[in-house]
């Protein structure tokens, strides 16, 4: 069994996005900026916006947070996005969820530029991704894709099975396999029998919130697993989906939690608002 070090990789683009920084700086005089918004006091969004904040600041970027209080109106959230679309200092704009329940997140989302949506959240993006189309991709299964590509992990013609199927996840991770020939399943939680699934995959991908959801029995020997998943255990440790101690044993690769896809995502965004300014700079020239 082989561990897919995403915390590794991560370390190796940020280098990377670094220098890219240092090299724009001296072409065109900018600096890559992201606008973050973050409504309300859940302490795992603040966690998570801290981490971005401070990985912008590794490589050099310009960020700003806009913290809102949890009763903000739409129009105040929307009037915020709209500046930040104006502002030329801004390449990327993040929004941070979940909203609370008053807000319309779709519309939200729906507000941001297309060419600042560095979480590939905007319906535009969706479909470009959909389509096979260069644009911006969510940051977390861009990054299962970049894990799989340091270890030459190739899944063209592979059974692909992905469990959870939501907007940020499941869902483009199973567009961008199809778009790398891959065979695709995806379950959820209407899913029945979702071993039969598993057993049937050379690869699982897995980020759904349910810690040892995937368990040793629903695993054949070899398989590839990719944990996704993000839980706090009764001990307060950080753990996946998958049991990890068990299912290590019989499969070929796995992601570790922490240190598997989590730092990819913060990598991806990186690198997705540098790609932003990249585009940026050549609209200004
Ligand atoms: P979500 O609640 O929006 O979606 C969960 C999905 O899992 C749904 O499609 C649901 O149908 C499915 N599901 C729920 N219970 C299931 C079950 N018992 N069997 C099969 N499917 C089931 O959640 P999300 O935002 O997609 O996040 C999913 C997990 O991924 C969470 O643990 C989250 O913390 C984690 N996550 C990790 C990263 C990262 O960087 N590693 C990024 C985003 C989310």
């Amino acid at each position: 069994m082989q561990i897919l070090d995403g915390k590794a990789l991560a370390k190796k683009i940020e280098g990377n996005v670094t220098n890219e920084v240092a090299k724009l700086k001296v072409q065109t005089n900018s600096t890559p900026g992201l606008a973050v918004i973050l409504v309300g006091q859940d302490p795992a969004s603040q966690a998570y916006v801290s981490m971005k904040k401070k990985a912008c600041d590794r490589v050099g970027f310009y960020s700003v947070t806009h913290e809102m209080p949890e009763d903000i109106s739409q129009d105040a959230i929307e009037n915020t996005i709209a500046m930040m679309n104006q502002n030329q200092n801004i390449d990327g704009i993040l929004i941070q969820l979940p909203l609370p329940p008053q807000i319309d997140t779709t519309k939200i989302l729906e507000l941001v530029n297309p060419a600042k949506d560095v979480d590939g959240f905007h319906p535009y993006n969706v479909g470009r991704l959909v389509t096979d189309l260069d644009g911006f991709v969510p940051c977390t299964p861009l990054g299962v894709m970049q894990l799989l590509n340091e270890y030459s992990i190739d899944v063209k013609g592979k059974n692909c099975c992905v469990i959870g199927a939501s907007n940020i996840v499941g869902k483009p991770m199973a567009s961008l396999l199809l778009n790398a020939n891959a065979t695709v399943e995806v379950c959820h939680i209407f899913t029945d029998d979702l071993k039969k699934h598993t057993l049937n995959a050379d690869i699982i991908f897995v980020g759904v919130g349910v810690i040892n959801l995937i368990k040793e029995d629903m695993v054949k020997d070899g398989t590839i697993i990719i944990d996704i998943g993000i839980n706090r255990s009764d001990n307060g440790k950080l753990v996946g989906d998958v049991d990890f101690e068990n299912v290590s044993k019989k499969c070929s690769y796995i992601t570790p939690v922490p240190g598997g896809v989590g730092p990819m995502t913060i990598a991806m965004l990186l690198s997705n608002t540098l790609k932003a300014a990249k585009l940026n700079a050549q609209k200004k020239d």
